[in-house]
């Protein structure tokens, strides 16, 4: 039998409802309040409120960590890491690993998953290192198994190097031990055998049916634009999967017609952006003087030039990145600081949500007919106060409430 329920005064994001029909009620800002009307516990409408009290209950769907790495997470208390740059960082990281048994990676895994579902986080993307080998490392295999185990739909991704992946042999067999569901990527930083490495990458996720994930550019340095060859490739293969390039923090330094071609790419190959600003900003533009640059890719000139943008974590208390946690509201925070992401921000939610969902091939789950079971709930009246640390959790709460 057919359920209907209406839940009073409650306020959503205009940009993550999917569609307005049927609902109305009052707009402030870029939001709308009203009384929520659910069907099997759906939602499907929202009508005019009588409720005088202003709105302290948003809705907003769960949460996508795009871009972390389980596999390093929560390594930097063992670690005798007086900080660095990139190179320093996975020098110190490297060398951790002689301490990754199966125990100690599923451990560490689990501590970030944990952390991403206490964040709200219903999806997650981690990398995965690759070693010198074709074939997997111990640690993919154990992060295969914690897939499994976890309440969170969680993909892995190779970074393996885009060198590694110039040679077809290489690029075949580690293509041929990633399972459905998971996607292939590389880390491309101007190594030798850049562009066959990246038409390999391309080739053999468009054999096995994978999602594309790249490690581009992390780096203040111009003279690299691994981003343009990804465009280029993809643009020549009409290749059809997902694809996001993470960091292309070489970007935000080109002059503005570099900058308009390659973002023209972008858009037509459909490639999305992941930006990381919390390993950027601890990373990159290191002088004698700190900071000497911001090391970020120019989300909004992106998003202007309809590329679709997204935040993720990235490294979390590990050689890269000595703080943090999984959780994409304080990515976004971070990012409105660092990469002046301005009102309203609405759209720049998306980036965690419905967009940032596409950018790893899944559907977008707006609002607009989800479960409350895959929404959260915030005491927050605006995005500003729900980005700025208001208490969420579980939209399913609602339904321990006397409902209408
Ligand atoms: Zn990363």
């Amino acid at each position: 039998m057919t359920t209907h329920h209406m839940i009073e005064n409650i306020t959503v994001p205009l940009d993550l409802l999917g569609g307005d029909d049927g609902y109305v009620g009052a707009i402030k800002g870029d939001c709308l309040r009203g009384d929520l009307l659910l069907r099997d516990n759906c939602v499907v409408g929202m009508q005019p409120s009588q409720a005088i009290e202003p709105s302290r209950r948003m809705l907003f769907p769960g949460l996508i960590e795009a871009h972390c790495h389980l596999d390093k997470c929560h390594t930097i208390d063992r670690m005798d890491f007086r900080g660095g740059d990139l190179g320093d960082a996975i020098r110190a990281q490297h060398a951790d690993k002689a301490l990754w048994s199966d125990e100690d990676i599923r451990r560490r895994a689990l501590l970030g998953i944990d952390e991403a579902i206490a964040a709200g986080c219903v999806a997650i993307r981690s990398h995965v290192d690759w070693g010198d080998e074709a074939l997997p490392p111990r640690s993919f295999e154990v992060l295969l198994e914690v897939v499994q185990d976890v309440p969170v739909h969680l993909q892995l991704a190779t970074l393996t190097g885009v060198d590694q992946m110039a040679d077809p042999a290489f690029a075949r067999k580690a293509a041929n031990a990633i399972p459905e569901g998971h996607a292939l990527g590389a880390f491309v930083l101007g190594q030798a055998g850049l562009r066959d490495g990246i038409a390999n990458t391309f080739r053999e996720a468009d054999r096995r049916g994978l999602a594309l994930d790249f490690h581009v550019d992390e780096t203040l340095d111009t003279a690299m634009n691994g981003l343009e060859v990804i465009a280029d490739v993809a643009l020549e293969t009409g290749f059809d999967g997902s694809i996001l390039c993470g960091h292309a923090v070489s970007l935000g330094l080109r002059a503005q017609t570099d900058f308009d071609r390659i973002a023209s790419k972008l858009a037509n190959a459909g490639i999305a952006i992941v930006a990381l600003p919390q390993t950027n900003l601890y990373l990159q533009g290191r002088a004698a003087h700190l900071p000497q640059g911001r090391g970020l890719t120019p989300l909004d000139a992106l998003a202007r030039a309809g590329v679709k943008v997204v935040l993720g974590t990235d490294n979390v208390r590990d050689a890269f990145c000595p703080v943090g946690r999984h959780d994409p509201l304080r990515a976004l925070e971070l990012g409105i600081l660092s990469a002046h992401l301005d009102p309203p921000l609405g759209r720049w939610m998306r980036s965690i949500t419905t967009d940032a969902r596409t950018a790893l091939g899944l559907g977008p789950a707006p609002i607009n007919g989800a479960h409350l079971n895959t929404l959260r709930i915030a005491d927050a009246s605006d995005l500003s106060d729900l980005i700025s640390g208001a208490a969420h959790r579980p939209a399913s709460e609602l339904l321990k409430e006397p409902l209408s």
